[in-house]
């Protein structure tokens, strides 16, 4: 039922590593998202469950909406707890990277990260992984890293293994990876593996919902400011641009992922292909990008604003003022435009 997509030698090392490792991390990306969370604490409930001692590091600290999830408490945020991180770190055998592709990814753990001597494990679904791993088990063809980390299981022969909890982590990836099942989810192997996940027990209803349903009021409220007096459509470029102060965010009573999935929301306009979202952040503005069909917005971030990222979802940064992200921004739409016009939905 399920094409074979990850090398099975990677997956027999990382058994013997598994085996003789005495302590294990995972690891994951700076403001992580459902499927940092949810790849990493699938992982982290499979190793357990073979007796490991293993911990989660995340750069800082995850939205809300994700610490339901069953481990969720049990995860070490390196900004916060930094020297508890750090030996764990250096003690690890081994360190699993989960859903990034470079240490840049992993912001102020980067230099740790790279210099433990730990073994090291990439699995990811980025493009164009750097080489700090030994083992790779890379699919940018899979929508989410929480179906490479279910698939490795399944490689290992150890379905039957799989707890609740961890479809539960592992679905929730793969759930918020793809929007809900509404974007890069037409391989109908996703189908089947979310029919086998539903045997395990999982209510996938109500991860829905606690995962998109338990919104504040505050992040309402943005949304409707942001969407009436902060949303400029571009019709000669097909593109939305959204941009937000901090000033502006502060209005809101605003909390750490409260603008997650803002920059989704005006792809729903008819005709729109490319969605930009630039929020000021501490020290830079961090850009988000959204494509429809065929249009590469991770080439957009990538040319302009040092990032990267999936052909339609990407990201990168700005350092500057809002005024020059966007001046910036608009020189690459003209820059781009016959790529934007043309490209196929
Ligand atoms: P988001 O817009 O949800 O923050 O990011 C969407 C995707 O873009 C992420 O999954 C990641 O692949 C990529 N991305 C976001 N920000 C950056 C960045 O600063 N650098 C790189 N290389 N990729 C990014
Ligand atoms: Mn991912």
């Amino acid at each position: 039922m399920l094409t074979k997509v990850i090398n099975q030698n990677s997956v027999d090392r990382f058994v013997k590593w598994i085996e003789n490792a005495e302590k294990m991390v995972i690891v994951t990306h700076v403001s992580p998202d459902g499927d940092a969370i949810g790849s990493s604490l699938g992982l982290w409930h499979f190793l357990r469950g073979k007796g490991k001692d293993v911990t989660i590091i995340v750069p800082n600290s995850f939205p809300d909406f994700l610490k339901w999830m069953p481990g969720a408490a049990d995860i070490v945020v390196y900004d916060k707890d930094k020297e508890v991180a750090d030996k764990l770190m250096t003690e690890a055998d081994v360190v699993c990277c989960l859903d990034f592709n470079q240490p840049s990814r992993v912001a102020s753990m980067a230099e740790i990260l790279v210099s433990v001597q730990a073994r090291k494990i990439l699995i990811d679904h980025h493009l164009d992984p750097s080489d700090f791993c030994n083992i790779v088990i890379s699919h940018p063809e899979l929508p989410a890293t929480a179906e490479v980390v279910l698939r490795i299981i399944c490689a290992m022969g150890c379905w039957g293994d799989l707890s609740k909890e961890a479809a539960e982590c592992i679905y929730t990836g793969m759930m918020t990876d793809t929007g809900g099942f509404t974007y890069n989810s037409n391989n109908p192997e996703i189908y089947f593996l979310i029919s086998q996940l539903l045997t395990k027990g999982i209510d996938k209803d109500k991860i829905y919902r606690r995962v998109f349903n338990t919104q504040s009021e505050g992040r309402m409220r943005l949304m409707g400011f942001v969407l009436n007096e902060k949303m400029t459509i571009l019709p000669d470029f097909a593109t939305s641009v959204i941009t937000l102060t901090k000033k502006e965010l502060s209005k809101f009573a605003h909390r750490k992922g409260d603008t997650e999935g803002f920059v989704n929301m005006p792809l729903s306009i008819q005709g729109i292909k490319l969605s930009v979202f630039l929020r000021e952040d501490d020290d830079m503005i961090k850009v988000s990008m959204r494509s429809v069909g065929e249009l590469p917005c991770n080439e957009i971030a990538r040319k302009y604003f040092g990032g990267g990222g999936h052909k339609n979802a990407a990201g990168g940064e700005f350092y500057g003022t809002m005024e020059e992200a966007e001046k910036t921004l608009k020189d690459a739409l003209i820059k781009e435009q016959d790529m934007i016009i043309n490209s196929r939905d």
